[in-house]
């Protein structure tokens, strides 16, 4: 299954995407709370607003902010506001953040990303030492051939960013849960002695010690829906 969604997904849109950096989970929203296991709680995060509440409440559970105000705001936080003022897309912070969470097409707003916009992410997350969470659970409904539907398609997003995707939304798998995260093996983090650590193993750690996989009966059906849509793709 990782070896077919390797191809169809990612090689095949150009990016460079091993099978092996493929880990197959029970969701999305679990893996983008999940995360939060192999980075430390010192960490400046962005967050859109408004935004999937997964990203922001995980981080308050995990203790990685201050109280939170009348608002329902919390203190280390860095919000980033999408309104039509910045046609929905979150300007680029001016001061360095470690942790970013985007989503595209966005959940709750339905905008989508340009290359050049994700290009000007990337490029400040590698400029910064940032990490991207780039969750892409509505990556199917895009239609714009010039759309990219992974963070993979630009140039840099293996040394900065993890992809998390969901067949939730495209192949009704929200009840059997099925969904994956993209860990890079380049992509490195900074430990606190400000040595480079290796993410993909960390994660590895992480998934094989608190996870079990998904159920091979649902892999299965899954890896149907993905050569089901392969063919519909030839088809058109
Ligand atoms: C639905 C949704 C998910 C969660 O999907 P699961 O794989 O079912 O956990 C993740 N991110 C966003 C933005 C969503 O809307």
């Amino acid at each position: 299954m990782r070896e077919k969604i390797a191809a169809s997904d990612f090689q095949a849109r150009g990016c460079d995407i091993d099978a092996e950096e493929i880990f197959i989970s029970d969701g999305s929203k679990c893996d983008t709370g999940n995360i939060l296991d192999i980075f430390g709680h010192d960490n400046a995060i962005a967050i859109t607003d408004p935004v999937y509440p997964v990203y922001l409440d995980t981080n308050v559970m995990a203790g990685n902010t201050g109280p939170g105000n009348d608002a329902g705001k919390y203190e280390g936080i860095r919000y980033l506001p999408i309104t039509a003022d910045n046609n929905f897309t979150a300007e680029i912070p001016s001061e360095k953040v470690d942790l970013i969470y985007l989503c595209f097409p966005n959940n709750p707003t339905g905008a989508t990303a340009t290359k050049s916009h994700l290009k000007a992410w990337v490029d400040y997350a590698n400029a910064n030492g940032s990490i991207v969470l780039f969750d892409a659970a509505y990556e199917a409904f895009i239609t714009d051939a010039d759309l990219p539907h992974s963070i993979y398609e630009i140039d840099g997003a293996k040394s900065c960013a993890i992809e998390f995707r969901s067949f939730s939304k495209n192949a009704g798998f929200t009840g059997t849960r099925c969904a994956l995260t993209v860990v890079p093996k380049a992509l490195t983090g900074k430990a606190a002695d400000g040595s480079d650590v290796e993410l993909w193993k960390l994660w590895n750690r992480r998934h094989c010690t608190k996870f079990n996989g998904v159920s091979y009966i649902v892999q299965r059906g899954q890896k149907r829906s993905i050569l089901k849509q392969d063919r519909h793709k030839s088809k058109h």
